[in-house]
């Protein structure tokens, strides 16, 4: 999958259940923290951008390593930075969701040299769509939570 999808997965299976589980002060802080988890989702291209399907096949960064390197790291920023506990279980599966959404698409190897799990039930030709989709729904949901709030916050002042 593109980087849109990577994004906005982890972004709004954080987004629409975490104001669940705590509540948020504005909508602003959910929306940044969102963005968080979905650069997490972001990380295994970033680390490895791959065009083919054989680098991606061939990347460290899309094998099932890549979730435990995560949550050693989120380990070390929650106990030495301080960043909300919490994404000790939500970076690793925003890392997660790069790889499910890969291996839906074309597969990855849940082990270096292991074998090729998962299939092309996405086809590459769907890719766009899903793109445009998720972005379009980025753009609404900015629009309507953020900007609304900003300009709430604007006339307290
Ligand atoms: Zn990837």
């Amino acid at each position: 999958m593109l980087i849109v999808t990577h994004f906005a997965v982890p972004f709004y299976s954080y987004y629409l259940t975490d104001p669940f589980l705590k509540k948020y002060k504005d909508k602003k802080e959910l929306f940044l923290y969102s963005c968080v988890i979905g650069l997490a989702g972001l990380t295994p291209d970033i680390f490895r951008a791959h065009l083919t399907l054989q680098s991606r096949y061939n990347a460290f960064s899309h094998t099932a390593f890549a979730p435990m390197i995560a949550l050693l790291v989120t380990m070390l920023a929650v106990f030495f930075v301080g960043i909300p506990k919490r994404f000790l279980f939500w970076i690793p599966l925003g890392v997660t969701t790069h790889l499910l959404l890969d291996a839906v698409s074309g597969g990855i190897r849940l082990f270096p040299s292991g074998e090729i799990i998962g299939d092309s039930m996405i086809k590459f030709s769907f890719w766009g769509f899903f793109e445009i989709f998720f972005f379009s729904l980025l753009i609404i949901t900015y629009k309507h939570d953020i900007r609304k709030f900003v300009k709430k916050a604007e006339t307290y002042n």
